[in-house]
């Protein structure tokens, strides 16, 4: 189980971890986050994540708090008080307590451990349908903690028996309320968004992964292009590359998740395996 927190750096039980009520993300949700798991007890590509948090915090003014040693250590130090071998850790950073309820002064630090995602393996199997909803998240290169749109809609994408959303703006695909979306075209490139997305480390190593089997592009994806493609993804550092067969009322492909998902699913594991074999 998990046991402590860490509080801008000081562990701390988990059930007497808290904020003070005027705390910025409460009362205006001001923050940003990153998210990422841990395997073999070690953080995974958490030079990207590190990189990503420190990116969204300064888009934000907001200012890390200096720790007695680096953030890296500090999430070090979490995974091994909490014996941690699968795990996922939640970075925040927090708007920080503000006396007249408006203006960030210093934010708070949160390092918190979670379970491994525990995902519906049918979702991989029979893929997914998304529900799609034009939507331009604001200030898309920042992690933020504001996910009003994504879980407002939460009982509409029940409704209609979808799992996740679609955003695009005007026509334009953009992502998932927490996925990327990448599409296989008709005519065999692998194309993902490549403006007003959030830059997911996952969406990264995929495009990477995918360069030596197939032609790759970041750029502009209109959603009736998304209805010609011969498959549909999402990736996150929760799902992984999750295959999707249907949005709204529009079959994609043959309605069954497609040949290069488990490929570049595959070589995702091995990687993430490498890099771990790295950090011994
Ligand atoms: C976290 C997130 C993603 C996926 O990023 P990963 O680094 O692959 O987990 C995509 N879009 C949004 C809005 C997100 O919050």
């Amino acid at each position: 189980m998990i046991a402590y927190y860490s509080i801008n750096g000081k562990i701390t039980p988990a059930g007497q971890a808290t904020l003070r009520l005027n705390d910025l993300s409460i009362l205006r949700g001001y923050g940003i986050f990153d998210y990422f798991l841990v395997k073999a007890g070690k953080p995974v590509f958490i030079e990207d994540y590190l990189e990503r948090f420190t990116r969204s915090a300064a888009l934000l003014y907001l200012e890390i708090p200096q720790l007695s040693g680096s953030l890296e250590e500090a999430i070090e130090e979490l995974i091994l008080v909490n014996g941690l071998y699968e795990a996922s850790i939640r970075l925040v950073l927090t708007g920080g307590y503000a006396d007249d309820g408006y203006t960030p002064l210093r934010p708070n630090l949160l390092i918190m451990a979670h379970p491994y995602p525990d995902i519906n393996p049918l979702y991989y199997t029979d893929g997914i349908t998304l529900m799609s909803y034009d939507f331009q998240r604001e200030i898309p290169e920042v992690k933020s903690i504001n996910y009003l749109t994504g879980i407002r809609l939460l009982g509409e994408l029940r409704r209609q028996g979808a799992q996740e959303l679609l955003y695009h703006d005007r026509g334009l695909l953009r992502e998932s309320a927490r996925s990327n979306v990448f599409i296989l075209t008709a005519d065999g490139v692998l194309a993902t968004p490549a403006d007003k997305v959030l830059l997911g480390v996952t969406r990264k190593k995929i495009l990477e992964l995918a360069a030596p089997l197939v032609k790759t592009e970041e750029r502009d994806i209109t959603f009736e292009e998304l209805l010609t493609a011969k498959e549909v993804y999402l990736t996150s550092t929760t799902k992984g590359i999750m295959p999707v067969v249907k949005v709204d009322h529009h079959i994609v492909g043959n309605g069954r998740p497609g040949e290069l998902a488990p490929v570049l699913q595959d070589k995702f594991v091995a990687f993430t395996q490498t890099y771990l074999e790295q950090k011994k």
